[in-house]
């Protein structure tokens, strides 16, 4: 496996801090870049509640390999510190994509702090590999052409301005992390907003996980008693979106992309089949 693009630490500098999001649990669906820091690390904490232990079966057989489940953030971020120390390559293992929900400034500010440099690499999110396992689209020409990724208020408080009944009012696709036990919540504020119980609704509980996977389609009218039955309630994606099912649509406004008379840096339309000047 070539490594040759990632940075060689010089052997006497305190090692590096890689924040790597693992994807949503198929190991096949972290990035290559985070497969060869997995491979070169000499110790890697992974977040046990969801990122598979295989996401780790690249590591060198001398790598510590640690399970943060059951630590606290100074607990999390003194490991850290102290790994850096002796490796080179410290490698974070996040579930998905480490820059959503994923407490990734409060474990770097204590890191700059000691003076530990500090990288990024991204991850498949769970809203993406969701929307994978179920073939549905999160945008449509002329349907929606907005994604909201957001959570319910739970013990988490929102912002002002974010609860759902307020982004729901775009009636675009919405994403809901962390609120698989807030479908009552997730009903009610969206009939707030306007949406009515026939809207679809997709919930996918652990998107990608081999052999794990649970696709849960309803309305939001009775996807929480669909859920209830499936035994659905954690490590689940819910997406409202007026785009779900558009696979079966009988009509379906097309991309501009491929229309043939658009054209784009790559491809030269023909003029004369349409004018797509907006
Ligand atoms: N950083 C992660 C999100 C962490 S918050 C990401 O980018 O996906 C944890 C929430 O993510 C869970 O409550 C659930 O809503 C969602 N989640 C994570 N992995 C998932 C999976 N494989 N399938 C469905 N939802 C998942």
């Amino acid at each position: 496996m070539s490594a040759s693009h990632l940075e060689e630490p010089s052997a006497t500098a305190a090692g590096k801090v890689w924040f790597v999001g693992a994807g949503p649990g198929d190991p096949d669906l972290m990035t290559l870049k985070g497969r060869d820091l997995v491979a070169r690390a000499g110790a890697i904490l992974y977040a046990g509640s969801l990122v598979a232990q295989a996401a780790t079966q690249w590591a060198a057989t001398d790598c510590v390999i640690t399970d943060s489940r059951d630590m606290t953030l100074e607990q999390i971020t003194a490991w850290l510190i102290a790994q850096a120390q002796r490796h080179a390559v410290v490698v974070r293992l996040q579930t998905g994509d480490p820059s959503l929900y994923g407490a990734l400034i409060e474990m770097v500010q204590p890191l700059d702090a000691a003076g530990i440099a500090v990288e990024v690499v991204p991850g498949v999110s769970s809203a993406m590999a969701a929307m994978a396992a179920a073939v549905e689209s999160l945008t449509l020409p002329e349907v929606t052409q907005t994604v909201i990724l957001t959570r319910v208020e739970g013990r988490t408080s929102m912002p002002a301005g974010e609860s759902l009944a307020e982004l729901a009012q775009h009636h675009c696709t919405l994403c809901l992390y962390l609120s698989i036990t807030l479908l009552k919540k997730i009903r009610s504020e969206l009939l707030q907003a306007g949406w009515t119980d026939d809207a679809p609704v997709l919930v996918v509980q652990k998107a990608s996980w081999p052999g794990e996977q649970k696709i849960i389609r309803g309305t939001l009218g009775d996807i929480r008693q669909r859920c209830i039955d499936a035994d659905v309630n954690s490590q689940a994606m819910i997406v409202v979106s007026p785009t779900l099912g558009a696979r079966h649509w009988p009509t379906l406004a097309k991309s501009k992309l491929y229309d043939a008379g658009f054209s784009h840096r790559f491809r030269r339309g023909n003029p004369m089949e349409h004018s797509l000047h907006d």
